[in-house]
């Protein structure tokens, strides 16, 4: 079968013939690639046409897709034991070195996905304060937690209505949503509500709507605001988390959250999400406080011992620097290509990336992404897929770059481009 023949039979089996909606294509049309294997940089359709990936399964693959020295740890766990629910070793082995790394985690406990962790630190920072509210940021994405699917509302500043159907008005209400890079909406909205919010979460490199870099002083500022009201910080870093240098952002602004979630990268590719922080706060974690959150599959040992590698084999070989390098020179490059179709801007921080049309100001919040922004995004997307290079379906979804796209892929990729945008230019 082909991908479309494939997709036909999707559709009648799953909603919309997907697991997660962005990979069905609907927001840049056409039919979604069915892949059967992957290695390196590379992708293999089940017709087994190669691409170079910049989706790298939205960013655990750091290291490329089966980095041998991770996929040796994942031979090794096969033959040892896939799932314990019981106390094990492994799990200790990540949580020390993430413990030992970042010196603001000093706790930390294992779930199965990015939105399980920032579900538990909200109820642990709910828990510690007893207060309900929670403020969050409009283009910032914490998962498919029922109270943060929800978007600004049209009344007053901070109100918020739900994102999705089935989210009651309840529970939308006790969110409150603000555009980002905005302190003053911060400083309006904690002297209304400061006695009832539990804590502000914010990811502090935006990457799920477009790459929104904020400044340094708005994120220390709005974190000061938060701790002079008794709200609590929490950095989502299921993204910039081990991807942004070992620390994360919380290191790039000099600036420590009382929480911080992670997922992602930490689990090499396996379902793996965490959550850490103050001693004081994750000591009222069940069973040793109050608050409950448990899981059959947590501390699984393939994510655990992969997410360990993975980890440190970014520190040992300094992966960082050399991705950091390799992303701007990419991502310069391509806008040069770019621009030989429309003008557009580069935005790229560490091994993220991201392309719309062109700006005189940074881009750092939703409602300054150009209009049309989709429209050249799909266009693009569907001139690369063609030269064999994939990048996520969706234009505000941002690139990956990995430690296995070396200089060969990078001169490939960038030929594809210009064939591409030339393509593009003709349409
Ligand atoms: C991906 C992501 C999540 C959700 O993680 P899942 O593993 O998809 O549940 C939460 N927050 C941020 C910042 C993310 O990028």
């Amino acid at each position: 079968m082909n991908s479309a023949e494939y997709f036909e039979k999707s559709k009648k089996l799953s909603p919309g013939g997907v697991q997660s909606p962005v990979r069905s294509f609907k927001s840049v049309g056409g039919t979604p690639v069915y892949f059967k294997s992957a290695k390196g940089p590379f992708l293999y359709d089940v017709e087994g046409k190669e691409y170079v990936d910049f989706c790298m399964s939205f960013g655990p693959m750091i290291l490329g897709h089966r980095d041998p020295d991770v996929e040796a740890v994942v031979n090794e766990t096969v033959k040892t034991a896939w799932s314990f629910g019981t106390a094990e070793p492994y799990s200790l082995e990540l949580a020390e070195f993430m413990v030992t790394e970042i010196p603001w985690v000093e706790k930390v406990r294992f779930v199965s996905s990015g939105t399980e962790a920032v579900m538990s630190a909200l109820r642990l920072a709910r828990a510690f304060t007893g207060r309900d509210k929670v403020l969050k940021f409009d283009g910032c994405y914490h998962g498919h937690v029922d109270s943060l699917l929800v978007k600004a509302g049209s009344g007053l500043a901070g109100t918020s209505s739900s994102d999705s159907a089935g989210i009651g008005e309840v529970q939308a209400s006790q969110t409150l949503v603000l555009p980002l890079d905005d302190e003053n909406a911060v400083k309006e909205v904690f002297a209304a509500h400061g006695k009832d919010i539990a804590c502000l979460i914010v990811e502090p490199l935006p990457a799920n709507y477009g790459l929104l870099p904020q400044r340094k002083e708005y994120i220390e500022k709005i974190a000061d605001m938060a701790r002079a009201n008794g709200s609590l910080v929490i950095f989502d870093e299921v993204i910039s988390g081990f991807r942004v240098g070992m620390q994360g952002m919380a290191a790039k602004f000099d600036k420590k959250p009382d929480l911080v979630t992670y997922g992602k990268i930490i689990g090499g590719g396996f379902p793996v999400g965490a959550y850490g922080g103050r001693k004081d706060l994750m000591e009222m974690i069940a069973p040793e406080g109050p608050v409950y959150q448990a899981g059959t599959l947590s501390g699984n040992p393939f994510g655990m011992r992969a997410g360990l590698a993975t980890l440190q084999k970014l520190k040992r070989d300094n992966v960082h620097a050399r991705l950091e390098k390799n992303t701007a020179r990419f991502a310069e490059e391509m806008k040069g290509i770019l621009n030989g179709s429309g003008r557009w801007s580069a935005v790229y921080q560490e091994s993220l990336f991201w392309f719309h049309g062109e700006t005189a100001e940074p881009v750092r919040r939703v409602d300054k992404i150009p209009a049309g922004h989709a429209e050249a995004y799909a266009k693009l997307f569907h001139a690369l897929l063609n030269e064999g290079v994939y990048l996520a379906p969706s234009g505000y979804e941002v690139g990956f770059f990995s430690n296995a796209h070396d200089e060969k892929t990078i001169e490939r990729v960038l030929e594809a481009a210009s064939r591409a945008v030339k393509a593009v230019a003709k349409q």
